[in-house]
């Protein structure tokens, strides 16, 4: 156990993304920081983002990317430390970064190890003091002094401090959601916290035939016929349901909507370039092209392979093998319904284990957006994942990390004594 004796002027729990961000921000302004850690290094999460890749924001950022009960809260953060500070802010740094067609930052050596690389050189250079295996249990505050206490690693005073500890995701890095006991010990509210961006499971007999099926699709969230959300892009059938970054962005409402014993459902379509229209008029072309060939073979060039007998299936058309010219009009249209409009009934998402972001949080109506700072209790700061804010897929939960880091780190107590 370490004996530390000096008061520092702000300390950072948690050493993510948001806690560096916010260490060196307070650093740069002239603070006396330390950033606690619990785990043997900084940034164990940032390793896996983006594949390894690290997608670190997006050059397009609006506020309907980012979700909270406290709708608007993150205006004021993102507008203040945008998408374009995060890129010059690493720039600055020495990182060359890279964008992709759909507008993602990724650092140019394609490693996350990069940009991690850099932020602990960063704090290096700028002597910020790092603990690490310092994990923090509980926090008081007595004569306008906060005492960081943990049972393993001793005690830290400071006068500032920033929760920065992430969410519930990934658990195995070190965000295993003890940021919000440490909250709710100073008396905050947590909103629930459930899976985001996370795999969605589905009632389907056949997904072990097309589990590995991955193409850009839409995907549509309904709840009773009404829609929820949808989104274009990478769709992968698994064993267990759906997954891509079409799915991952359409899952956050549905562990809430299942509790309340919803009907949830999942639409598919496969080929959202087309209307159902333009797509009868294709297979029909086909057909009238090739008289000879089976529907099977008619759709050989249109969708997966591994999707068309069980498509096949799903439209309810038997005779799979005689010359598509002879089937009826209406098993094309059953047909061509499924590959725009295929319905999944939805029975869950997979676990924390699993989810890149936690929804649900600290609750924001108790922060004041525009220094971070807890309404409650003056000098306490939230950064990042913590709070209940969370950003769709793309680059948009490191920009919330990075941005509320940045904000949370200028320490603005607007708060009298
Ligand atoms: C697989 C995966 C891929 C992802 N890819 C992307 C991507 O490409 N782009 C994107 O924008 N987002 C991505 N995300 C989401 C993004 O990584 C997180 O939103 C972001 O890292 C949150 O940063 P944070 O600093 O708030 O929390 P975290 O990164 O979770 O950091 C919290 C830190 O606090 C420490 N800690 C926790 N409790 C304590 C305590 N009591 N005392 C001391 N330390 C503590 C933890 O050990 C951890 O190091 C991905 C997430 C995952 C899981």
């Amino acid at each position: 156990m370490e004996k530390r004796g000096s008061l520092f002027d702000v300390a950072v729990v948690g050493g993510g993304a948001a806690g560096m961000m916010a260490a060196l921000r307070a650093n740069s302004i002239g603070f006396k920081v330390c950033l606690l850690e619990g785990n043997e290094r900084v940034g164990k999460k940032l390793l896996l983002t983006g594949d390894g890749r690290c997608n670190l924001t997006n050059t397009s950022v609006r506020i309907h990317n980012f979700h909270s009960s406290n709708k608007d809260f993150s205006f004021n953060p993102i507008r203040e430390f945008s998408n374009l500070d995060t890129i010059n802010f690493f720039k600055k740094a020495g990182l060359m970064v890279v964008t992709s067609e759909e507008g993602r930052v990724f650092p140019a050596t394609m490693q996350a190890s990069t940009v991690l690389d850099l932020l602990r050189l960063n704090l290096d250079e700028n002597k910020v003091r790092v603990i690490t295996r310092f994990k923090v249990d509980k926090i008081e505050k007595v004569n306008n002094i906060f005492k960081l206490m943990s049972k393993d690693a001793g005690l830290i005073t400071t006068k500032n401090v920033i929760i920065a500890t992430g969410g519930k995701s990934f658990p195995h890095t070190g965000s295993d959601g003890s940021g919000y006991k440490i909250a709710k010990m100073l008396g905050h509210k947590i909103i629930k916290p459930e899976p985001a961006l996370v795999q969605v499971k589905l009632n389907f007999p056949f997904l072990n035939s097309i589990a590995g099926v991955r193409f850009k699709g839409k995907a549509s969230l309904f709840t009773d016929r009404s829609l929820v959300k949808e989104s274009e892009g990478e769709i992968l059938f698994t064993n267990y349901g759906a997954s891509g970054t079409a799915i991952l962005n359409i899952s956050r409402e549905i562990p809430a909507l299942l509790q309340k014993k919803e009907n949830v459902s999942l639409h598919i379509n496969f080929l959202p370039a087309f209307s159902y229209e333009e797509l009868i008029k294709i297979i029909n072309g086909l057909v009238e092209a090739y008289p000879g060939r089976s529907i099977s073979n008619i759709l050989l060039g249109i969708v997966n392979k591994k999707i068309i007998q069980v498509l096949l299936k799903g439209a309810q058309v038997k005779e799979r093998d005689i010359p598509a010219i002879n089937l009826s009009g209406s098993s094309i249209e059953r047909i061509t319904h499924l590959l725009t409009n295929w319905e999944f009934g939805v029975s869950g998402t997979l676990t924390f284990d699993t989810a890149q972001v936690t929804a649900g949080g600290v609750d924001t109506h108790d922060i004041d957006p525009d220094t971070l700072e807890s309404k409650l209790v003056k000098g306490l700061y939230f950064a990042g994942e913590v709070m209940d804010v969370d950003g769709d897929s793309g680059g948009y939960n490191l920009q919330w990390a990075w941005s509320s880091g940045w904000v949370a780190g200028s320490i603005k107590s607007k708060q009298k004594q």
